[in-house]
């Protein structure tokens, strides 16, 4: 790369006040440069910082789930980290609001249908989304702090992955306890969640945020399709959900979390791409 933002332009853009077009050439140069980003983030006087931090302010706080921060400070998490935790946009009422409808519906589906192949069907989507939605350059009030933030781009993409699978997995584990009658079977949901969102996460830097993502969900919805085809009438669970399915899937998480670590780089470079 030959070209870099001018100081002075990195320190308008810092401070809110670069004006297009160069703040479209800044935003798409930065996503790009690690070391412009450094720059913007150890080059500042402390003036500036506080300008870019009460900034952030203004534009997260009405939906800022102020207590969820205090809690985490009080576990111990990072002020820097509990702030982008709590600002993961997903963690959201509107988005914890639909999955607790989602599962809602599912779990009053299985009791009345005596049947949890819908709710095993559509949990594991839950985080997925959740995770892919977090990404989403319109839904993500943060991107600016990812800017600003001398967070690298991968442990960003971990600290949100794990605070929406959190998220997730408890409301669905609860959502589980209301199925009783199915015992440990209302679970078997959970290592293919995990196996779609760590599948999703690895194909997006290669396939960008919106194709990664739809691809695993609709590879998941191709197979339980096929899986409902190829179904036998003494079977009591979809193959995903026997012992074996769960074990392929423990697979595929492991590959996958494996892949994306080796290829962990890439979001640190290509932040534009996955943000
Ligand atoms: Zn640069």
């Amino acid at each position: 790369m030959s070209w870099h933002v001018a100081e002075e332009d990195l320190r308008a853009y810092a401070r809110g006040e670069l004006q297009p077009p160069l703040l479209w050439s800044a935003d798409t140069h930065l996503a790009g440069c690690a070391e412009c980003r450094a720059v913007l983030a150890s080059g500042w006087d402390s003036g500036v910082l506080e300008a870019a931090w009460e900034r952030l302010d203004a534009e997260l706080d009405a939906p800022r789930p102020r207590p969820f921060e205090r809690l985490l400070l009080r576990l111990g998490v990072a002020g820097h980290t509990a702030r982008l935790l709590a600002a993961t946009p997903v963690l959201r009422r509107s988005w914890l609001t639909a999955v607790a409808l989602v599962l809602a519906m599912s779990v009053l589906t299985a009791r009345a249908g005596h049947s949890t192949t819908l709710f095993l069907a559509l949990t594991p989507l839950l985080p997925l989304a959740g995770v892919a939605l977090s990404y989403g350059p319109v839904a993500d009030p943060t991107y600016e702090m990812t800017v600003v933030s001398p967070l690298h781009g991968f442990r960003l993409l971990m600290i949100r992955t794990v605070a929406v699978l959190a998220a997730a997995l408890a409301l669905t584990g609860l959502a589980g306890l209301a199925l009783p009658g199915f015992g440990l079977g209302a679970f078997t949901w959970l290592l293919p969640a995990l196996a779609l969102t760590a599948t999703g996460l690895a194909l997006t830097p290669r396939l960008g945020p919106v194709t990664a993502p739809a691809l695993a969900g609709g590879g998941w919805v191709a197979l339980l399709l096929v899986a409902e085809a190829a179904r036998n009438p003494g079977d009591h669970a979809l193959a995903p959900f026997t012992a074996t399915g769960q074990g392929v899937a423990a697979g595929v998480t492991a590959l996958a979390a494996g892949l994306l670590f080796l290829i962990r780089d890439r979001f640190d470079q290509s932040t534009g791409g996955v943000r």
